[in-house]
């Protein structure tokens, strides 16, 4: 038998070390369901925690050029797929969020900080670590996108790579003079390489070097080609379109399951779904909302433009009058944060908002809400309209990205949301309107939720397809080398 493929995971976040959004999911999710194809794969992501207990060190990386000394320690749980940690304390551990400070401001120097993870990949990939080394490093987001591009210059470096996009929105550009401050060679600074109009862009560099693209859906691997959506790089992506594919994120079904998940008021499944209203009453409790029957709507959710918030924000005053009730778990742009505060003090009894990142309260929500709303106006793959499926939560989402190859609308027979296309509010509270009265009609709801629960969302599939492209990139490499 040949021995398994070994795989680098790149990422500047994963649960349970760090998490900001949906890509934490995805990079514990995703490498677990890898292993379960027999592929030998091991994470890295930098430690952002001051006091992670530390396990032995795989390796040392000496300071070199403007990158400081770091050290790469262990951690693994029974089961789980081997994290290993980039500690830097100087980088990473700082108080506030991966990549900015505690007042919302990037961090100064990110591009030396993600310059390092990437840097570390190559090495890992050149031999730094003797007793393993991986035959494909799979970079993620802009975060890891110089990892590509030092692969490329490394003449030791013989892994494939592969780059995914899981939000182009994020492209991680820099003056050009940090191009000799990362130690890129000048040659790299070029439209074929990583130049951007004049500037270096971590993204640019990952599309340009990598030997695959993927990103999170079908769907938005269309979109990204198009000048609309394509964040200025639809020209490269069409360029690249032989190698890029749309593979849809699946959910972790062992932490997002109503049937056992510690979070929730009262665990349910599709066999007891009568249970799910326990957790209405526990999100209205704890969330100081009226213990009313009306239609409670969820929203968790970074609290930018992106994420269609401005749209729930206008629409509030009209959903209150209809009686229903809205539940708001985000953080982000401080315009929104004021406005949605705003909205709950102003009608205390239908409007919940809580500014903040909180696990525990996301899943309660999920198992609490009746409706979920995601009206996003570009969404890459999204998360929480899949959580909503399963949670027996009928999500209301716009058909665009990830949530239009993930959601069925209520109009056909496999349906288990509502699916809008207008990019405004007055489509988001026509579905809203279409969702209340099937909510009304007992029958016609708990064929929704059954759908939404029936749905297969796990990562088997997506897995298998991830090692499809690993093969195909590790034959193509082992085509163009010259044999040892
Ligand atoms: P994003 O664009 O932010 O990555 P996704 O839908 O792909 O959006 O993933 C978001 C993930 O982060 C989901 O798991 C969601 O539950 C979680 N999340 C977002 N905001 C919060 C919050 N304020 N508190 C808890 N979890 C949150």
């Amino acid at each position: 038998m040949p021995p398994p493929l070994r795989i680098l995971f790149v990422t500047s976040e994963c649960v349970p070390y760090s998490k900001t959004g949906g890509l934490a999911d995805v990079s514990s999710a995703l490498p677990a369901a890898l292993r379960e194809l027999s592929i030998d794969v091991r994470v890295l992501v930098p430690s952002y925690g001051k006091a992670l207990a530390h396990g032995p060190a795989v390796a040392t990386f000496a300071a070199t050029g403007n990158f400081p000394g770091s050290t790469i320690v262990e951690a693994t749980s029974q089961d789980s797929v081997p994290a290993w940690l980039l500690v830097c304390p100087e980088f990473y551990a700082r108080n506030g969020s991966p990549y900015q400070s505690t007042d919302g401001a990037d961090w100064a120097d990110n591009a030396i900080r993600f310059g390092l993870l990437s840097k570390v990949a190559a090495l890992i990939a050149s031999g730094a670590v003797p007793q393993w080394s991986p035959d494909v490093v799979h970079c993620n987001d802009w975060q890891a996108g110089l990892a590509p591009a030092y692969l490329r210059y490394t003449p030791a470096a013989r892994a494939a790579s592969v780059f995914t996009i899981h939000n182009l929105a994020f492209q991680g550009i820099f003056p050009a003079g940090a191009v000799e401050t990362l130690g890129l060679p000048g040659e790299s600074f070029s439209i074929n390489g990583l130049e951007y109009y004049g500037q270096l862009s971590f993204l640019k560099a990952g599309l340009f070097y990598a030997d695959a693209i993927t990103t999170v859906s079908p769907t938005y691997a269309t979109e990204i080609q198009t000048e609309a959506n394509g964040g200025g790089l639809h020209g490269l992506l069409s360029y690249r379109r032989s190698t890029l594919s749309g593979i849809l994120n699946g959910i972790d079904t062992h932490a997002w399951n109503p049937a056992t998940d510690p979070c929730i008021a009262r665990t349910y499944s599709a066999a007891t779904l009568e249970e799910k209203s326990q957790n209405k009453r526990a999100v209205q409790s704890r969330a100081g909302l009226t213990a009313s029957n009306e239609p409670l709507l969820g929203v968790i959710s970074r609290l930018t433009g992106q994420k269609g918030i401005d749209w729930i924000i206008d629409l509030a005053p009209q959903l209150v009058a209809r009686s229903l009730q809205l539940v708001v778990l985000g953080n982000g742009e401080a315009r929104y944060e004021r406005r949605l505060a705003e909205l709950a003090a102003a009608y205390p009894a239908n409007i919940s908002v809580t500014i903040g990142f909180d696990e525990a309260f996301a899943h309660l929500i999920e198992a609490g809400a009746d409706i979920f709303l995601m009206p996003s106006r570009f969404e890459p793959c999204g998360m929480n309209q899949m959580y909503s499926q399963r949670y027996g939560t009928v999500p209301v989402v716009r058909a665009t990205g990830g949530l239009a190859d993930s959601v069925d609308d209520a109009s056909i027979p496999a349906g288990a949301g509502f699916v809008f296309s207008e990019a405004n509010a007055a489509g988001l509270l026509a579905a809203i309107e279409r969702a209340v009265i099937a909510f009304r009609d007992q029958a016609e709801w708990r064929r929704l939720q059954i759908n939404g629960m029936q749905r297969e969302f796990g990562w088997q599939a997506s897995a298998a397809r991830y090692l499809e492209i690993y093969r195909r990139i590790v034959a193509g490499k082992n085509n163009l080398m010259p044999s040892a």
